[in-house]
């Protein structure tokens, strides 16, 4: 019986990302007292901030997307996210270069967007909505239909979602999918790449992933005053407004698991009991280091090894005296090769000699960001994860070198000149700050291997009441992938606890254990 009448049960989350914090929401919200223990010393995850002389800088993601799922997690908790912050739209959406020089203003706008690819390709632009109509069935199934936030423990979830998937061609590669409609290397890149922003491979992932373009048309895509942290600084309050607890400087050591179950976690040498326990660390992390072996026998440390974890990030965060007037607020700078990068990247694991790269300029939208007439600019460019072997201890400043290199010739003169704010942020911080084993910005990728059932699941096989939110399992990663995630915990939970709702329903003051 997981329930006694009369008393709170007690949750823990382990991690404070977004799946943590959202975790941490919505079993705050179902009645649980809930103790969030966060290794840093603040939450957020890879949704990091850096400040330094006067610039902001926003150290992970950066486009909110979706913000009906970031509403989702305030309503468990009775609140609402425009409470806390304002959500501005941004048009466009980015601006794109190409290798030849030619750009295109990335929106959700048919029209402009049809007039801008006609003069490329008329033929391309006529498809485009054919082709929206082709990926909106997907979105529906994953987020309409609640595809994305349902557990998938049980196979035959799995056997009930495969009908439309075959019938939808999203068992595809994302590139081939796209590759039907298109022609112009421009249109293929620009409706194929969204897989990159939660670690995929185009060519490799399957077409399932094509719903992001979808959701970007349909949804927008939003910038919060005081940028992405803004919004953990949000949720953080909300949770903590229902009575839920954060510590910081709180690194879990070991989950208890007593005759098969979880019943709590070690942290700074105190006991933390919980009836249910939910990990937001990254899922090897939380096996291979917080649960003895003889607990496990499906994640074992040889099956732990075999799965696929994400490329990495190099991150170059620039606070420059200066302003970019044709930088956008998303920028994406793209290499001639497409497929051959990105096999460089995830299966060579080699440094590539030429660059695709992201900038975010948030002060374009908010002034907040930067003091006036400069720039907080992050350049993320991604690479092989720890997997590569390579030195980034001895390989970063010649690497960092080079991009700056490439950035002054490409368009931003005067950049190292005028440059007050300067750091660099390597897979080997990632794996330090984040205990990412492989230095993976992301969680696993998302091949048609390690999607739906064949993801880990967001209930433990191994260990009963032990719960995973986060990019390492379904759906996956990006904020409204693990956002999901943290909703698909609470359906367990819920499966699990089927009398917590009687018993608690409503917010309490807080109870540190
Ligand atoms: C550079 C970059 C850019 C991105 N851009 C975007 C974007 O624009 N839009 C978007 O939607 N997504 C983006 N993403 C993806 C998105 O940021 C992530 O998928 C998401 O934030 C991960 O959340 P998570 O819930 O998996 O938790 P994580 O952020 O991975 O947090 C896990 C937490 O667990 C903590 N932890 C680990 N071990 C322990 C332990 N033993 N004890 C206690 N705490 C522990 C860590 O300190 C961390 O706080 C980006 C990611 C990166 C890296």
């Amino acid at each position: 019986m997981n329930m006694s009448m009369g008393m709170r049960q007690e949750a823990v989350v382990i991690g404070g990302g977004f799946g943590g914090l959202a975790s941490a929401m919505r079993l705050q919200g179902m009645g649980f007292n809930v103790t969030l223990l966060e290794m840093r010393d603040k939450v957020g995850g890879r949704a990091n901030r850096w400040r330094a002389k006067g610039y902001t800088f926003d150290m992970g993601p950066s486009l909110i997307t979706a913000p009906s799922i970031i509403e989702g997690a305030f309503r468990a908790v009775g609140s609402s996210l425009s409470a806390f912050v304002d959500l501005i739209p941004l048009d466009p959406f980015y601006r794109i270069h190409f290798h030849d020089g030619t750009w295109i203003d990335y929106s959700g706008d048919p029209e402009r967007m049809k007039a801008q690819m006609a003069a490329f390709s008329r033929r391309d632009a006529s498809r485009y909505d054919a082709f929206m109509d082709a990926i909106r069935p997907i979105y529906e199934a994953v987020l309409e239909t609640g595809l994305g936030a349902t557990p998938f423990h049980d196979w035959r979830v799995m056997a009930r979602f495969l009908p439309t998937v075959m019938r939808l061609g999203a068992w595809r590669t994302a590139t081939s999918f796209v590759n039907g409609y298109f022609r112009d290397f421009r249109h293929r890149f620009m409706f194929s790449f969204h897989p990159l922003y939660i670690g995929g491979n185009p060519f490799a992932c399957p077409a399932v992933y094509l719903m992001i373009p979808y959701l970007e048309r349909r949804q927008g895509v939003w910038y919060t005053r005081g940028g992405m942290y803004s919004v953990v600084e949000a949720m953080e309050r909300a949770f903590r407004d229902a009575g839920g607890t954060v510590l910081t400087d709180h690194p879990a050591t070991r989950i208890r698991v007593e005759a098969g179950r979880a019943v709590g976690v070690e942290a700074r040498g105190r006991f933390f009991p919980a009836q249910a326990v939910v990990s937001n660390a990254d899922l090897a992390h939380t096996y291979a280091d917080l649960i003895e072996p003889r607990h496990r026998r499906k994640w074992t440390d040889g099956r732990i090894k075999r799965l696929e974890h994400t490329m990495g990030c190099f991150l170059l965060f620039l606070g420059v005296r200066k302003t970019f007037p044709f930088l956008k607020h998303h920028t994406l700078i793209l290499s001639e090769r497409y497929r051959e990068l990105l096999t460089d990247i995830f299966s060579r694991k080699i440094l590539p000699a030429d660059f695709s790269l992201y900038l975010h300029a948030p002060a374009k939208t908010d002034g907040s960001m930067a003091p006036p007439g400069c720039e907080s600019l992050m350049v993320l460019a991604p690479v092989a994860n720890l997997d590569s072997g390579l030195d980034w201890e001895g390989a970063k400043n010649a690497f960092a070198d080079r991009l700056l290199d490439f950035l002054e010739a490409w368009g931003l003169e005067g950049l190292r000149a005028h440059l007050e704010a300067f750091r660099i942020y390597t897979p080997l911080d990632f794996r330090a700050d984040f205990n990412a084993v492989r230095g993976n910005a992301f969680g696993l990728v998302p091949t048609l291997s390690q999607t739906g059932w064949f993801r880990p699941h967001n209930r433990s096989e191994d260990i009963a009441n032990l719960y995973f939110a986060g990019a390492g399992t379904h759906p996956g990663a990006g904020v409204p992938g693990v956002l999901l995630s943290a909703e698909a915990v609470e359906a367990c939970v819920r499966e699990d606890f089927p009398r917590i709702r009687e018993s608690h329903p409503q917010r309490s003051a807080a109870a540190v254990p």
